[in-house]
């Protein structure tokens, strides 16, 4: 059967893309099943470059179809950030409440009109080590004036769909795994491995 590795510590992404890719005949091989799997190196500029970087490195020491993501929230108001730093938006060692407070104090008396905001995730596929492939999920919003709903993680509690008319913290998890970024980008990245592994699981 054909591997791929999930180049990714986080148990719950491994959990999550798993998931999505849980019917194609793959062996879907994660760090426990490597002796030397480099930490994921974040020093890129853009939610690509780290995927990139990270995806590369591990198809270097592994030598399998290395599959790496990136992602983070972009405020059109604020040029685009917090983006590539959004884990560490307030400084080294902060939580995701401070992630939120420093945000929702950048937009104060910032319009609805003019609080959109995009959740991009990047995922960077390694075939070969001059053979990678980029395909991108993203969920189009608006940040809030207040912390909202109490599911998820990071900015999921300011981070408002019209649709819904909830934030990604007021939806129930399974909900919002279905329609998140990531959720958009592990299925073009599923669609990705179909079409150039010719997988066929049509009979499994
Ligand atoms: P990562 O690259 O997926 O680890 O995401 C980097 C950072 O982006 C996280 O620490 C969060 O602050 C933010 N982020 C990414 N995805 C989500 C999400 O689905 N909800 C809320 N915040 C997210």
């Amino acid at each position: 059967m054909k591997q791929i590795v999930l180049a990714t510590n986080n148990e719950h992404k491994i959990r999550e893309i798993s998931y999505i890719l849980r019917d194609l005949p793959l062996s879907i091989l994660s760090k426990k099943d490597f002796s030397d799997f480099p930490e994921a190196e974040e020093t890129g500029q853009t939610l690509e470059d780290n995927a990139i970087l990270k995806a590369k490195a591990i198809f270097k020491v592994t030598n399998v179809i290395s599959v790496a993501d990136d992602s983070g929230l972009e405020v059109a108001a604020l040029e685009g950030r917090p983006g590539v730093n959004s884990a560490r938006y307030a400084g080294p060692g902060c939580s995701f409440e401070d992630n939120n407070r420093k945000l929702l104090r950048e937009l104060e008396g910032v319009p609805e009109s003019e609080r959109d905001a995009v959740f991009r995730c990047v995922i960077a596929v390694c075939f070969a080590e001059d053979d990678l492939e980029l395909v991108e999920g993203r969920v189009t919003g608006k940040i809030t004036t207040e912390i909202r709903g109490r599911e998820g993680f990071g900015y999921d509690p300011v981070f408002f769909l019209p649709f819904y008319g909830k934030t990604f913290a007021e939806l129930p998890p399974e909900e919002k795994n279905k329609i998140s970024h990531r959720a958009i980008a592990t299925n073009r990245a599923r669609d990705l491995l179909i079409k150039r592994l010719n997988l066929d699981f049509s009979a499994g």
